[in-house]
């Protein structure tokens, strides 16, 4: 019989385990101190359990970590790998380096439904989700390289926040998604606090305040599109959620979390489509008619092999920005990190075909 995988159960889950092989709930804590605080994953190291009950987790239970294909380093010291699961599926997971700080952005899919035409994981159809246990693993795997286990405090740890930003739709996967992200932010283990996850989705609205009310983190929207016309040319999920049923649940988001919990529009700057003077006006209309507590985030387009979009000049990215700014919205223009190994934002991608 396989053995049971222990990473990506949740705190209830672990405690029946637990329960069915016999033991008292407080072994339960200790391994989860184990696995999430200590990032432990060699049984015979738990010391504060008894050889006996060692041989018996050991006989029932694995605690693994997906395999590392490939580790890349940019020049700009982001970090990329290349992962693969049991069932063969890959997946990437990026590490991105501020001065004394960091973010890992974590994939949710393989390969993604929504398609968007700017986007080179959109170009890999879906494969399938992933389980609450492969999403966290990513972290882990971060976790590991850059030795922070046990977990640091939030003060002094290098890897101090998450972004869902990378492979996948996760509002496609939101059981596992949210369960993955309830395990990273729990206080006993990991401990990402929620103010420092961020979510990023297309659109799927009906999903949307599922971010506020299950979770608590904070919520970035891919807009990319002053109007339905222009984002339903390179984003098809808009036909079946119009921007105006997004931002209607984005105020639902805000209804629970508060106004103050800015929602961040992401609008990726593609030359002569949506880059324009207008463009920015017409932004500003929406969003003052949805009133919602916003600020932007100007994405410089990514190129990847086949992709036939140009990014905006930098002259029309700012004037843009001072646009947004003007009105009142902080808009300022995201820096691409790992573009030369093709870890920036809309170039993962695990197959190459
Ligand atoms: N599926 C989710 C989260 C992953 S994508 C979403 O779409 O929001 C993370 C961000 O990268 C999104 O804002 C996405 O639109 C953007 N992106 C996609 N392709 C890009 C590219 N080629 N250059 C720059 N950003 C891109
Ligand atoms: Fe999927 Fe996001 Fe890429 Fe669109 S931008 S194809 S939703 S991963």
């Amino acid at each position: 019989m396989d053995k049971k995988e222990l990473i990506g159960l949740s705190k209830d889950e672990l405690a029946a385990e637990i329960a069915a092989i016999g033991e008292k709930p407080f072994r339960a804590k200790q391994l989860w101190q184990w696995i999430y605080f200590r990032g432990e994953t060699d049984f015979d190291k738990m010391t504060n359990l008894s050889k006996d009950l060692r041989e018996k987790l050991k006989s029932v239970f694995v605690i693994s970590r997906p395999k590392i294909i490939t580790e890349q380093i940019s020049a700009d010291k982001t970090h990329k790998w290349l992962l693969e699961f049991a069932d063969g599926q890959r997946i990437e997971t990026v590490y991105i380096p501020e001065e004394d700080r960091g973010a890992v952005c974590i994939s949710t899919q393989v390969g993604c439904a929504v398609g968007c035409k700017f986007c080179h994981t959109g170009s890999q159809k879906i494969t399938r989700n992933l389980t609450a246990g492969e999403i966290v693993s990513q972290f882990m795997i971060a976790r590991d390289a850059y030795g922070e286990w046990p977990s640091p405090t939030s003060e002094t740890r290098y890897l101090s926040n998450i972004v869902v930003m990378g492979m996948g739709e996760p509002l496609h996967n939101p059981d596992n998604v949210i369960k993955a992200l309830k395990i990273l932010s729990d206080g006993d283990g990991i401990a990402i606090s929620k103010r420092r996850i961020t979510l990023s989705t297309s659109g799927i609205a009906p999903k949307i305040p599922l971010v506020a009310t299950e979770l608590g983190v904070k919520l970035a929207i891919s807009l990319h599109a002053p109007n339905n016309a222009k984002r339903s040319q390179i984003m098809p999920i808009n036909d079946r959620y119009p921007i105006e049923e997004v931002l209607a649940a984005c105020q639902k988001y805000q209804d629970v979390m508060g106004m103050s919990r800015m929602i961040t529009f992401e609008y990726l700057m593609l030359k002569d489509f949506n880059d324009s003077p207008d463009d920015a006006k017409e932004l500003i209309a929406l969003m003052k008619k949805f009133k919602l507590g916003a600020k932007f985030n100007l994405i410089p387009f990514n190129p990847w092999p086949g992709c036939d979009f140009q990014p905006s000049s930098n002259n029309k990215v700012h004037n843009f920005s001072r646009i947004l700014e003007a009105a009142g919205y902080e808009a300022p223009i995201r820096v691409a990190r790992g573009q030369d190994i093709l870890a920036a934002c809309g170039q993962l991608k695990s197959k190459h075909s």
